[in-house]
């Protein structure tokens, strides 16, 4: 493939430069969190419409021709798709890809995080919303607080070069265990990630009163923990967390922790990304359905500069801010996007 003449950039009509690429691996997944999807009645798509390992590389390679230097796989539960290990390979190996991460929920971590580190996988994000098991099955609609510390203490043997924690904090639900989360994080040297539910698919259906605001958030931990942002690392890479840091008034590490706030205090101006699904749909904001099919043109047999045109093009309708509020909004769940 030749990228070499580069005529198209991925940069929208509000100068918006794109350099990371989130990417969904799958759409299911082996558990149902209720900020994502529905108990049961979840339609999954039939496998022959899913992008092939190799569609997925031949993409991710035009992306990087176009400037993209950060791919992100995540799903869906990336873990559970068969052969993710040699999908880190190929994608390892593209030449300018200078960041390859994961976002996953742990499940099956405790066994994989060895071959995905040797693979090429540099960073992981991982979903952990309660340190209560009982909270953690009602969440997750199953059993799993047990697989996934397991899975936290592989990553770290297997020498990520960042491990970070999700959380999605629900009023109610688990906005008691702030100050909880920040310790354990300090504690093994994971980065805390607190992040505000969107009402997304599953997601809009929580109530209203369940949402809680990243200026709640820390005045929950404040009660416990000194807070002071952190000036010199607070937006790193442009990336949606503000970072701040938390030192327990009982003593002990202080922790970092990321505020994502796409509600309260949306960041839309900063996006540098765009999304992929696992049919290879592009999707320009997490918030609306995208409707270019990459697959469609990858199979219809179309040239790496006919695709990378079409990707450019549609960037030019990359909306200047999200629509969570709209009646536009997308009817998908989060487990179809990959957050
Ligand atoms: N299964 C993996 C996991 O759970 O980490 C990756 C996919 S999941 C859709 C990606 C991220 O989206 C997770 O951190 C999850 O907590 C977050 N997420 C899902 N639904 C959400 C919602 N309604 N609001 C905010 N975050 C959400
Ligand atoms: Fe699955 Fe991740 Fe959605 Fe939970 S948040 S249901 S683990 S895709």
């Amino acid at each position: 493939m030749s990228l070499e003449r580069k005529p198209f950039s991925l940069v929208d009509l509000q100068a918006r430069e794109v350099h990371y690429l989130r990417l969904s691996v799958t759409d299911r997944c082996n558990y149902r969190c209720t900020y994502c999807m529905p108990a049961e009645g979840v339609d999954v798509v039939p496998r022959a419409e899913l992008l092939t390992f190799d569609e997925i590389e031949h993409l991710t390679r035009v992306f990087v021709g176009l400037g993209v230097r950060k791919v992100r796989m995540t799903g869906g539960e990336p873990m559970v798709r068969r052969g993710i290990t040699d999908l880190v390979g190929q994608l390892a190996r593209i030449p300018g890809l200078e960041d390859l991460a994961m976002t996953t929920n742990g499940h099956l971590l405790a066994s994989l995080a060895e071959p995905l580190r040797a693979a090429g996988l540099a960073r992981l994000n991982v979903s952990l919303d309660t340190l209560n098991p009982q909270r953690f099955a009602q969440i997750a609609r199953r059993d799993g607080l047990a697989d996934v510390l397991r899975g936290l203490d592989a990553a770290r043997a297997a020498g990520f070069a960042s491990i970070k924690l999700n959380t999605v904090v629900m009023r109610g639900v688990n906005d008691d265990e702030l100050g909880q989360l920040a310790d354990f994080a300090a504690e093994h040297g994971f980065v805390a990630r607190f992040i505000e539910s969107m009402p997304i698919g599953a997601g809009a259906s929580l109530t209203p009163e369940s949402f809680v605001s990243a200026a709640d958030m820390r005045a929950r931990l404040a009660q416990t923990h000194e807070l002071a942002q952190d000036l010199l690392h607070g937006h790193p890479g442009g990336g949606p967390a503000r970072y701040w840091l938390a030192r327990p008034r009982s003593g002990g590490p202080v922790a970092r922790i990321g505020f994502i706030s796409a509600i309260s205090e949306r960041f839309c101006q900063l996006c540098n990304r765009v999304r992929l699904s696992s049919t290879g749909t592009l999707r320009e904001c997490l918030s609306l359905a995208g409707e270019l099919s990459l697959r469609d043109l990858l199979r219809a047999g179309a040239s790496d500069e006919a695709i990378a045109a079409a990707i450019a093009t549609a960037l030019n309708t990359k909306v200047d801010g999200h629509r969570f509020d709209a009646a536009v909004a997308t009817p998908d769940n989060m487990s179809a996007i990959g957050g």
